[in-house]
């Protein structure tokens, strides 16, 4: 029936690197998923939303064929296949909602450690492996670079060892496991963190409230993540300097403590964490009681 709203349908990794965290973001916003673990579609039992549990990389063709109306997937995944989609004239339409705070990656290449490696010239006529052959195709060609690019899935980083490429084209985070395959990273070629995508043309009244609803909801939850609410006693004579050490804190609460003149209590919530210097130099002024508490959920 017409009057039957349709139900929001939210597009997310299955499992890996992204899961945990896009799960965790949604149930922060509110969503109380019913996670089967075997399904596709997950029910959310309090908002019409539907959760689709897929591969990362059909995700952003998910969303730019509107089967999907929102989708929480890395940015490299996501410009790899606007690349490949303009280069096959496929629609590659959608909007970035937010850029989150997770799933951050660098999309790099490297070389074996004994290669002397002097710039991107040192790729010309190499052979090179990548599970990303646009975005690096992209970047070969800024370059003026002439190398032949291998489009492998998985294992990538052994591709030199066996033989296969002369460099790869990977995701890094750390690096520990091009060390572990004997590669140094020379070039970063794209950085890359989670975003929240939404297909281009959704006009359903509802759905656009829902969305309207969740953006502030995200945005309180991800400002939380990076603040902090401090606690502490400071001496009245000191106040200006205890204030002044603590970061983001022009209006801060301040409230008597019973029994005591010399002292008063301070909140701050704040943009960001007390270092242990800073609370040894808090202490250093005759601050007594400095407690550092994360924050669940914030709305301004
Ligand atoms: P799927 O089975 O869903 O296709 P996958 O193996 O392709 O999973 P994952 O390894 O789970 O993908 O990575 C998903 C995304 O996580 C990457 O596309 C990237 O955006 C991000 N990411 C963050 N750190 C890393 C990292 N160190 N290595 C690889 N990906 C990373
Ligand atoms: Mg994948």
């Amino acid at each position: 029936p017409a009057t039957e709203s349709k139900r929001l349908r939210i597009a997310m990794q299955k499992s890996g690197r992204l899961s945990v965290d896009s799960q965790a973001l949604l149930t922060s916003c509110g969503l109380k998923i019913n996670l089967r673990e075997q399904r596709l579609i997950a029910h959310v039992e309090n908002m019409d939303i539907d959760i689709l549990r897929v591969r990362d990389d059909d995700i952003p063709g998910l969303v730019m064929d509107g089967v999907c109306d929102l989708g929480i997937v890395g940015e490299n995944v996501l410009e790899e296949e606007s690349l490949q989609r303009k280069l096959d004239n496929d629609s590659f339409d959608y909007t970035v909602l937010k850029r989150l705070d997770f799933g951050g990656c660098r999309l790099s290449i490297a070389v074996p450690q004994e290669e002397n490696y002097t710039g991107a010239a040192s790729l010309d006529g190499k052979t090179i492996a990548t599970t990303y052959p646009r975005l690096l195709g992209r970047y070969l060609k800024q370059q003026g670079v002439n190398a032949r690019i291998v489009n492998l899935k998985g294992s990538v980083e052994v591709a030199p060892r066996a033989g296969l490429a002369d460099a790869i084209c990977d995701l890094v985070s750390t690096g520990a496991t091009l060390e572990a395959n004997g590669l140094k990273e020379v070039e970063v070629i794209y950085r890359s963190k989670a975003v929240l995508i939404q297909r281009k043309g959704l006009s359903d009244e509802r759905q656009l409230k829902l969305i309207n609803k969740l953006m502030p909801r995200i945005n309180g939850v991800m400002q939380a993540n990076e603040s902090k609410y401090i606690m502490l006693h400071a001496p009245r004579a000191r106040l200006d300097e205890v204030i002044a050490l603590l970061p983001g804190a022009e209006n801060p609460t301040m409230l008597p403590l019973a029994g005591n003149d010399a002292m008063v209590a301070i909140h701050v919530v704040s943009s960001e964490t007390l270092f242990w210097e800073t609370m040894e130099q808090l202490k250093a002024l005759g601050a007594s009681s400095i407690l550092v508490l994360p924050i669940e959920k914030m709305m301004e």
